[in-house]
């Protein structure tokens, strides 16, 4: 059974402004959903919600299968965990994990156990006698999950609780709050905006942008499957490169700038809608990983030739930021003057350079100012809409 369900959930605020639109969630017991989205998306909005920290607008948030938009925070059994954290610092750690009981008028003994308990999971038993000054960033952050813990709440909601921290310790703590989450049991909500961070941690991704629900799916399938542009470049680091191309009317191959692209027939099986692009103007997507080095000198129909910018050496990979050839784009005209640039850079428009990034080996020798060929990995490639943005 779903333990918490948004059920068209809209928030519109005073001034008339729409930060949540008909938002559907359902997350079940057990589970670990992450909420992500750019600045401004909505996301805290929405948890904020569920929290009972702001009213909602239209639609019902459901708990246990129990209405309660109208039900105080307090009584919603919802736990928040914040990213200042919000301890008392004049309070141990022993009291500020034990606050939410003593004002449950538990007895002492009952808190104190509670209290133990909640440490021991937490690996936090030796620093209970430490007041929140004396604990590394890590440390602190743990206090504030265990003081949402002893509550027994039936949800857990975390807002960017991670992101005070450094960029080492975010990582660690990353996996250390996944361990906590799946030893719990306890349904999570959790918000960030780092993409990183949804992908590596959560069972499901919800993907918000603008007010609106994206695309709710597994880390692999939103990553495989984005169903809009927006979900396509917002997921994956770096980006998928994305470029206008046109679909020729056989179907045998598409054109990106003056470069063609062979298209096989398992490709047009698995994106079936394509057969009614042809002659028309698609996006085309292609991840980095899906771009190799070729050094053969055949001809071939599945090639990028690409001038190399800036060859980032990572040590496990090098990425290879390149530019289409401007020549390769040009789109003649009539007569010279006509002749002009073909845009197809998507978010460089205008620009007679189309840009992107390739994953390549580390073990190549890719320099800055040369021209290489990369192999596309055509079965993988991506389509959308252009007007709608739609996956095809
Ligand atoms: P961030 O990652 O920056 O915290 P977010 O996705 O969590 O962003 P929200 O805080 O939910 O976004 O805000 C969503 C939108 O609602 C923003 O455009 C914000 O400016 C607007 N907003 C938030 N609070 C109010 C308010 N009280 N009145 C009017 N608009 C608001």
């Amino acid at each position: 059974m779903a333990n918490v369900t948004l059920d068209r959930l809209s928030k519109t605020y005073a001034n008339g402004y729409v930060a949540v639109r008909e938002l559907n969630l359902e997350v079940s017991d057990g589970e670990f959903l992450i909420l992500v989205g750019p600045s401004g998306c909505g996301k805290t909005t929405a948890l904020r919600m569920v929290a009972g920290l702001e009213t909602i607008t239209s639609g019902e948030l459901r708990v246990g299968g129990k209405r309660v938009n109208e039900t105080s925070p307090k009584e919603r059994n919802i736990a928040m965990v914040f990213q200042n954290y919000a301890l008392y610092p004049h309070m141990t750690v022993a009291e500020n994990i034990g606050f939410a009981l003593k004002l449950q008028k538990l007895s002492k003994d009952q808190i104190e156990a509670k209290v133990k308990e909640a440490a021991a999971k937490l690996s936090l038993t030796e620093y209970l006698d430490r007041k929140p000054a004396q604990l590394s960033g890590g440390q602190r952050q743990r206090v504030a999950m265990g003081r949402a813990l002893v509550r027994d709440p039936a949800v857990f909601l975390m807002d960017e609780p991670l992101s005070n921290l450094d960029a080492k310790l975010r990582v660690q703590m990353r996996a250390e709050v996944s361990r906590i989450q799946r030893a719990l049991g306890t349904a999570t909500i959790y918000v960030t905006h780092d993409q990183v961070e949804a992908m590596t941690m959560g069972d499901r991704v919800a993907v918000m942008n603008g007010g609106i629900l994206q695309q709710i799916d597994t880390p692999s399938a939103l990553y495989n499957s984005p169903k809009n542009l927006f979900v396509a470049a917002f997921i994956g680091s770096p980006s998928m490169n994305l470029y206008h191309a046109t679909i020729a009317g056989d179907l045998t191959n598409l054109t990106i700038g003056s470069q063609k692209l062979a298209l096989s027939p398992g490709l047009l099986k698995k994106h079936s809608t394509l057969t009614e692009y042809r002659d028309r103007k698609v996006i085309v997507g292609i991840r980095p990983e899906d771009l190799a080095l070729n050094s053969s000198s055949q001809e071939a129909t599945n090639r990028l030739r690409v001038k190399v910018d800036i060859s980032e050496v990572l040590g496990s990979e090098i990425l290879a930021h390149f530019q289409i050839e401007a020549t390769s784009v040009k789109v003649e005209g009539e007569t010279p003057e006509e002749d002009k640039l073909d845009e197809i850079q998507l978010d460089n428009p205008g620009n007679k350079y189309a840009r992107g990034v390739a994953r390549l080996s580390p073990d190549l020798d890719v320099t800055a100012g040369s021209y290489i060929d990369l192999t596309v990995n055509i079965e993988k490639l991506h389509f959308f809409d252009p007007d709608s943005g739609d996956a095809i």
